[in-house]
Formats: structure tokens, C-alpha cells, sequence
């Protein structure tokens, strides 16, 4: 039994409200071509901050982001918060 895993969350991942992420932390870190999201980055939907949970793996000195990861509320579309839905199938960070 290893430790546990989060998939990578990133740039244009959805979010459960059909939002995609929208990574504004930082333009020059990707996985599989995709910028890598970390806490504070914001969605589609134009709020929907998310809480990083990644152990100690930071891009720019801000903690990375794996799925599932909860976020703040999403703000103009609903009322709801909204959390990760999908993150690389193939790059990982312990949790
Ligand atoms: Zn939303």
C-alpha cells in the first residue's frame, strides 16, 4: 500500500458545476501541456477559489492542487461551492 495519490489538477479541468478551472497563480508550470492549478486558483464562473491539498508540492512557492479538491463558492452562475471533478490521468502528488 503506497501513499495516497491526488491526480494533478489543471488549467481547463472541470469543476462539478461545469465550470473549467482557470489557473492565474502562475503561467510556466504544466502537466501534459496543461498549467498546473494551485490554492486560490479561480473557474470559468469567475470565483470558485480552490483549497490545495497536495502534500508539501508547491508551483511558485503556492501549494498544488489534486482532485478531488474542494473549492469556495463559485458565485454568479449558482450558489454552490464547487469541487474538482477531473485532474491528469498520469501525473500525481501524495496527499
Ligand atoms: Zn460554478
Amino acid at each position: 500500500m503506497g501513499l495516497p495519490v491526488l491526480q494533478v489538477h489543471r488549467d481547463t479541468d472541470t469543476r462539478i458545476c461545469a465550470a473549467l478551472t482557470t489557473v492565474v497563480n502562475q503561467d510556466d508550470v504544466f502537466a501534459n501541456f496543461l498549467l498546473v492549478a494551485s490554492h486560490g486558483d479561480i473557474c470559468t464562473h469567475g470565483a470558485g477559489a480552490l483549497t490545495a491539498n497536495a502534500d508539501e508540492v508547491y508551483v511558485h512557492n503556492i501549494l498544488v492542487v489534486g482532485h478531488e479538491a474542494d473549492a469556495a463558492i463559485c458565485g454568479q452562475s449558482h450558489a454552490g461551492s464547487a469541487p474538482t471533478t477531473e485532474g491528469s490521468p498520469d501525473v500525481f502528488v501524495g496527499s
